[in-house]
């Protein structure tokens, strides 16, 4: 891998947590995007090299409410920014990692992204992201 992309957040309301962010990094918030078929609505914070993604469920059965309904709000996942995708999915299946999709999906942010399953990684969302060129 090549860094820590960003850490994903999980909050209940978007705009609060904005507000919330703003205050706590001392910047703004440089964009916010809703992913389709994550059923999300993202916003990104950026200092220096480091990024802060916060979630917000568009819908009441989406992941991302079914996980504050189980967990609360907190951090969700860890998102790590790889050269290829598809050879860094290739090589954690072949470790017996369990990937959740078969193939690379579009993510927020212009990254094509897949997540490995938790109970693989110490409790911990994985996320795989690769800027699309
Ligand atoms: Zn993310």
């Amino acid at each position: 891998m090549k860094k820590i992309e960003h850490i994903g957040i999980a909050v209940k309301n978007l705009e609060a947590s904005i507000f919330l962010f703003e205050k706590l990094l001392n910047t703004t918030c440089y964009k916010t995007e809703e992913v389709e078929n994550e059923k999300v609505k993202t916003a990104f914070f950026k200092q220096g090299e480091t990024k802060i993604e916060l979630l917000e469920s568009l819908e009441i059965d989406g992941v991302i409410a079914k996980y504050i309904d189980k967990k609360g709000e907190g951090v969700h996942h860890i998102a790590l920014e790889v050269e290829s995708i598809n050879e860094e999915m290739a090589r954690l299946k072949n470790e017996g990692f369990v990937l959740l999709s078969e193939h690379p999906k579009k993510g927020a942010d212009n990254k094509m992204v897949c997540f490995l399953h938790p109970k693989g990684t110490n409790g911990v969302l994985i996320e795989l992201c690769e800027e699309i060129k």
